[in-house]
């Protein structure tokens, strides 16, 4: 359930409890009783969709730490030259083999690795996790 569901059972509630007002109690004793059980039902019902709605909102906080982590490990570890982003030196310039663009984007900063597979005139640079491949050169930062 989401808020807007979970708000509209409150609102049902609502109703309820204005057609109990107008019940008169000493006659209708019945119609009382089987709007209370109506009442109650729509109270569980927007309680459990308010336990979803908590729940969904939990996890978007998890999220956001999680991203603002992200964000952190960027701008103080991190630095751009080129085309690509690299893991900054003491000096916090560019340093060594870039990190795998396609990975960064799901959270994970992982240095590219030679592939030596195919001998020593032939090493490119690939992601170590999704395996794109980044060619021969061009890829280690420059000084
Ligand atoms: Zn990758």
């Amino acid at each position: 359930m989401d808020i807007a569901a979970a708000i509209s059972g409150i609102t049902s509630a609502l109703g309820l409890v204005k057609e109990l007002r107008d019940i008169n109690a000493q006659f209708d004793q019945a119609e009382l009783k089987l709007k209370i059980a109506d009442l109650t039902e729509a109270l569980s019902e927007a309680k459990l969709g308010l336990v979803d709605v908590a729940e969904e909102l939990q996890a978007k906080d998890a999220e956001i730490a999680n991203l603002k982590e992200q964000l952190q490990f960027r701008a103080t570890k991190l630095v751009d030259q080129g085309h690509f982003r690299y893991f900054a030196d003491e000096q916090g310039k560019a340093a060594g083999v870039p990190v795998c663009p396609v990975c960064e984007t799901k959270g994970l900063f992982l240095k590219l690795a030679q592939d030596r597979s195919k001998g020593a005139g032939s090493v490119t640079y690939v992601c170590p996790s999704c395996k794109a491949n980044y060619g021969y050169h061009g890829v280690v930062a420059r000084a």
